[in-house]
């Protein structure tokens, strides 16, 4: 006989995690599937190690301005093994960390791969387990272009797993990942080419950002090659060559990095026999309550193909608990004012609407305020590239509605206006508030 639960979460990745321990603490009974290590994209092969190599990336630019302030240093190179070795060892910490609260908050763990065989019960590989409700956060894996010699190529997940520094690298792809990389290998020393089809990379983000970055990648060091939609990937005597639709072919690549987007987890799931619907591209729609078409299935995070971040997942799996477990009827996940950072060097941050987005809702009535200055940190260097910052404003109040930043400390920095922003926080507040000097956050407050 199957054994029977108030909620099974099915994944256990920043979203299933946090949806499983906040219902448990309303004293549901709950079981959380997990069919490999605990933590999921986030603290395996995705925000936790990205970050850490981020910060040796970082270390190394900050290594190669000490001399502007008086540093007389020999770097004798760097040990990406070790580094690896180390980032590795943190993460197994904080799989074991993940089970102990697990564990700790009473949900029941079971390590296997989960498929539904009818809507309330779920098959583990033999064992049967049911519930009265599920949610499905099964988040996603990087996409495969599907291409000629495609498979000789990695993703973000090979990345992880490259024990050694490759000397030459091509990038493809625009988004989130592409220019991360890009950045990180530039940065410990590799020759990057970053490959996108459009005019520039990050094109969902505001020109302002997509500007900047471009001026400090290209600063860096970083081929861009734009227009390029690639069709094959073929090795040869030289290293990989990447062949483009219009009959570009570019070679000499130890390894090609795919950063071409995310495919999410729902093949194989048996989500016919559950009779949950799927969108084309094979995520769960769900409502603004996280409910599919079947009203005791719920999906979360990646899976749903909405603002693919962890504290998202996290947000939206522990707002269900707490409408679903915790009597707050009304309490759900707005999909909107995210902030995000992309981790390049520097890195940029971004919270609301970009211009042409507030543009489309407002029409004329917004006013922009921009600035770009080079940051006190720079004085002394050569390198003289500008951080810069964009606020958008709407009505006679000039509520903000966007904004977006550029430069060192910006990822720090935006988690606190963002909550001011969220709050409804207008031009005259930022205004009205007393600087902080000298930083470069005090450019916000003095826009004019
Ligand atoms: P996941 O964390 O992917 O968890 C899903 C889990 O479900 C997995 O552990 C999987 O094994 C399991 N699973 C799948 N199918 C089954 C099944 N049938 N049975 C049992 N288990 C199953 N976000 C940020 O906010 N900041 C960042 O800096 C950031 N950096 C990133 C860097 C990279 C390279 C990548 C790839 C992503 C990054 N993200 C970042 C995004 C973030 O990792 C994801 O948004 C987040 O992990 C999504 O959480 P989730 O719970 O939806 O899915
Ligand atoms: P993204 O969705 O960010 O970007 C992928 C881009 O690749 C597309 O926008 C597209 O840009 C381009 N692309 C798509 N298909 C192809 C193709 N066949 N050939 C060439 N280029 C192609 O995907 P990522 O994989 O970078 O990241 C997935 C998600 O994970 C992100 O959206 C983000 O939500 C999350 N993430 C978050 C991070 C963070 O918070 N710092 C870091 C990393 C990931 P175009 O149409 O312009 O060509």
């Amino acid at each position: 006989m199957a054994r029977y639960f108030d909620l099974i979460c099915i994944g256990g990745g920043s979203g299933g995690i946090a949806a499983a321990r906040r219902a448990a603490s309303y004293g549901a009974r709950c079981a959380l599937i997990e069919q490999a290590r605990l933590g999921g994209t986030c603290v395996n092969v995705g925000c936790v190690p990205k970050k850490i190599m981020w910060n040796a990336a970082h270390t190394a630019e900050v290594i190669e301005r000490a001399a502007d302030y008086g540093f007389r240093l020999q770097v004798h190179g760097h040990d990406w093994a070790g580094l690896v070795a180390r980032r590795e060892a943190y993460i197994e910490r904080l799989n074991a960390i993940y089970q102990r609260n697990l564990e700790h908050s009473r949900v029941e763990l079971y390590r296997n791969r989960a498929r539904f065989i009818d809507p309330y019960t779920l098959d583990l590989g033999g064992e049967r387990v049911s519930a009265e409700a599920f949610i499905i956060a099964v988040g996603g894996h990087p996409a495969n272009p599907n291409l000629p010699g495609a498979e000789l190529g990695i993703d973000s997940d090979g990345f992880f797993a490259l024990h050694q520094r490759p000397a030459r690298v091509a990038v493809v792809g625009a988004g989130y990942s592409a220019v991360e990389l890009s950045g990180v290998l530039r940065h410990l020393g590799s020759q990057v080419s970053l490959f996108f089809r459009g005019d520039y990379p990050l094109r969902d983000f505001d020109p302002l950002l997509q500007n900047a970055y471009v001026e400090a990648a290209r600063a860096d060091g970083i081929e861009l090659v734009s227009h390029f939609i690639p069709t094959g990937l073929k090795q040869s005597a030289e290293g990989l060559c990447l062949r483009a639709e219009d009959g570009r072919s570019v070679g000499g690549f130890e390894q090609v990095i795919w950063a071409i987007g995310r495919d999410p987890n729902t093949v194989g799931l048996g989500l016919e026999a559950a009779g949950v619907e799927l969108a084309a591209d094979g995520s769960i729609p769900v409502d603004q309550w996280q409910a599919t078409n079947r009203p005791h299935i719920f999906a979360i995070g990646d899976v749903t193909g909405k603002f693919l971040l962890t504290p998202v997942a996290i947000a939206a799996g522990r707002r269900l608990a707490d409408r679903l477990w915790g009597g707050q009827k009304e309490r759900y996940l707005p999909y909107e004012m995210i902030p995000t950072v992309v981790f390049t060097h520097p890195p940029l941050g971004t919270v609301g609407l970009t211009e042409e987005q507030a543009r489309e809702r407002y029409g004329e009535d917004i006013k922009v305020y921009t600035g770009r200055f080079v940051p006190l940190e720079l004085a002394l260097s050569e390198d003289k590239r500008h951080s810069a910052m964009k606020l958008i404003c709407t009505g006679e109040q000039e509520r903000i509605v966007g904004a977006h930043l550029f430069g060192a400390g910006v990822a720090e920095m935006l988690q606190g206006f963002a909550v001011a922003i969220r709050m409804g926080a207008t031009k005259r507040d930022f205004d009205d508030t007393v600087a902080i000097h000298p930083t470069s956050a005090e450019e916000l407050v003095t826009l004019t």
